[in-house]
């Protein structure tokens, strides 16, 4: 019997845990997909295809070339875009999908966070609480607080940021996890008095929020966007495994 076709869109280590999870189930062959932005990504085992599809137009032919009977939405909870695609292409070729989205963070007693829509309210609040601002937002995030004169920033990203930058810019290369003792130390030696996240949960990049609040750093905190209409969604790469499973025949 042929054996039925997962794709699993990725860029998350909970996509890598599921794709190593999934390698070898019986009957079962699985194509993770990334989207090739960082230079060196971490990559998942198994097989791996890299690159835009090219759309919603371009996922669905993707899909019906490969025949893919299910899909897993595993794509970071700010990739607003591809899980999109992914609804809407699921839907046109009528196989399931899910979506494996973490739980995003809580307050807790000592947080000074401030909830914000979206980058540029991230942008329009942040010189309220600080003038030393750590960006943690991303390299694609950064051009929003450019033309921010009045503020100094330190932004962490995994590839170098391009496009239209705050002018007072100095950027740190790195990729999490991270510990609370090197974030309090960075966040010191920089003399933060503001942290700007996305709400992007999960344990790898949590110690910032640690250190913020044992600094007494206020946090902007950017909300997820929405979850498409109509999605199954689990938290665990646990039950997006056993999702899987129980569709298999057999
Ligand atoms: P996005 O804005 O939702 O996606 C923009 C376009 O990039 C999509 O329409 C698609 O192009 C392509 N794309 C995105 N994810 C893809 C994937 N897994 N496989 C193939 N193509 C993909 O996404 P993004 O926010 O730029 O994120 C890009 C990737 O980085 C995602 O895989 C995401 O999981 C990961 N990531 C994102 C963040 C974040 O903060 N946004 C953080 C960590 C990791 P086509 O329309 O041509 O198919």
């Amino acid at each position: 019997m042929a054996a039925e076709t997962l794709l699993l869109l990725g860029g998350t280590g909970e996509a890598r845990r599921l794709a190593g999870m999934l390698d070898p189930v019986d009957g079962l062959r699985t194509v993770s997909s990334l989207a090739g932005r960082v230079g060196k990504p971490v990559l998942p085992v198994g097989e791996v295809r890299v690159g835009g599809f090219g759309g919603v137009d371009g996922l669905v032919a993707w899909m019906r070339e490969e025949n893919v009977r299910l899909v897993v939405d595993a794509t970071h909870p700010f990739a607003a875009g591809m899980s999109a695609s992914v609804a809407e292409a699921a839907g046109i070729v009528a196989v399931p999908w899910v979506v494996l989205r973490r739980p995003g963070w809580t307050e807790r007693d000592g947080d000074r966070w401030q909830w914000v829509g979206d980058m540029a309210e991230a942008a329009r609040v942040v010189g309220t609480l600080g003038g030393r601002v750590f960006l943690t937002t991303g390299r694609q995030s950064i051009g929003a607080f450019a033309g921010l004169d009045g503020l100094w920033f330190l932004a962490r990203s995994v590839d170098a940021p391009e496009g239209a930058l705050p002018r007072r810019l100095e950027v740190v290369l790195d990729r999490g996890p991270f510990s609370v003792t090197g974030e309090i130390e960075l966040m010191r030696r920089h003399a933060i008095d503001v942290l700007v996240t996305k709400d992007s949960g999960g344990a790898m990049t949590a110690a910032k929020l640690d250190a913020a609040c044992e600094l007494g750093v206020p946090v902007v905190v950017v909300r997820r966007p929405p979850v498409p209409a109509g999605a199954e969604v689990v938290e665990t790469v646990e039950a997006a495994a056993r999702w899987v499973r129980s569709r298999l025949p057999g």
